[in-house]
């Protein structure tokens, strides 16, 4: 089964204690398609502008990516800066510039309009609303959001999560989102409102998937070697959807098990600045720490 990806598609600038990069390939979507690609075809919508590089382009294509729903448009491609701290969990966004992104509203092509799963990346919960109307009854659709709508459009986010089935958000934003300091109780009340699948990244310190009413409590991969987390939320939600996507299967144990999944593309995402990680990265590499990471989970 394919997924299909509504996003960003970016030139980064980032900075962390390890290293320092300037207008490098990035954006939630590009994350997405990079990760998900191991394991399903990747329908890719999202915009960006006359300065964008064709080999960037011919590169998710050169993937298995459908760029059919990526749109040209005169101007500058979206731009973001990120600078992270020494604990590299917590980060400050040090500048936007919309740019091409900021008139954007999507239009899924209609070849694109049945794929069954489907992943609004953080957007203005009305864009992902309004990319979600168009869809014909996906089987999943999942939603990923940032501080700014937690506060901004609240209301229209409650909306979308009564439509959805399913969130990705990190602690800092649930608990915002809440009001609730303990993340059990906030997961459960996001719950609540609506989507089946609830997941709570705490970053080095793994995730809570909230199902069905139960928590489940899933550890991070320990490692050492992180130089950019920049992409590792995008990228552990395109292995969770494109694991999904291929199993084409949503009992508690196959998400659970893409959770574990996407967890382990997290880790290979940080240790590395952009998408240069994914330029080695084999299938069997993902494999072997995923078996690693359930051994290490096993009591
Ligand atoms: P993550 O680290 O998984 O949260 O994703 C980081 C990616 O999201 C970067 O490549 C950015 O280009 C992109 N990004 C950051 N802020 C925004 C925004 N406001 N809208 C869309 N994409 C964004």
């Amino acid at each position: 089964m394919s997924v299909l990806v509504v996003g960003s598609v970016a030139f980064d600038s980032v900075e962390t204690p390890f290293g320092a990069v300037d207008d490098v390939l990035g954006g939630s979507a590009v994350y997405f398609s990079h990760a998900a690609r191991y394991f399903s075809p990747v329908r890719l919508v999202g915009v960006v502008g006359d300065d964008f590089p064709e080999e960037h382009v011919q590169r998710l294509k050169d993937m298995n990516v459908d760029t059919t729903g990526l749109v040209r448009m005169p101007g500058k491609t979206f731009r973001w800066k990120g600078r992270y701290d020494d604990s590299m969990d917590s980060r400050e966004t040090v500048d936007v510039q919309l740019n091409v992104l900021g008139g954007f509203r999507p239009d899924v092509p209609e070849s694109f309009r049945a794929t069954p799963y489907i992943f609004l990346a953080n957007s203005s919960p009305a864009l992902q609303r309004h990319v979600l109307a168009q869809m014909h009854s996906p089987k999943l659709a999942v939603c990923d959001t940032m501080n700014i709508w937690l506060d901004n459009e609240r209301d229209e986010l409650v909306r979308l999560l009564r439509e959805v089935d399913g969130l990705v958000i990190n602690n800092a934003e649930a608990v915002q989102f809440t009001g609730e300091t303990n993340l059990v109780a906030a997961g459960n009340e996001i719950t609540a409102i609506g989507p089946r699948i609830v997941v709570v990244k705490k970053g080095s310190n793994g995730s809570l998937l909230f199902i069905d009413g139960v928590c489940h409590p899933l550890p991070a991969y320990p490692t050492t070697e992180v130089n950019d987390p920049t992409g590792a939320g995008d990228s552990f939600a395109g292995v969770m959807m494109g694991y999904l996507a291929a199993a084409d299967d949503l009992s508690t144990q196959t998400i659970k098990r893409a959770v574990l999944f996407g967890t382990v593309m997290a880790s290979f995402n940080i240790e590395d600045f952009s998408m240069r990680r994914y330029d080695t990265l084999t299938r069997e590499e993902i494999d072997r720490r995923a078996e690693e990471l359930i051994e290490l989970a096993r009591f």
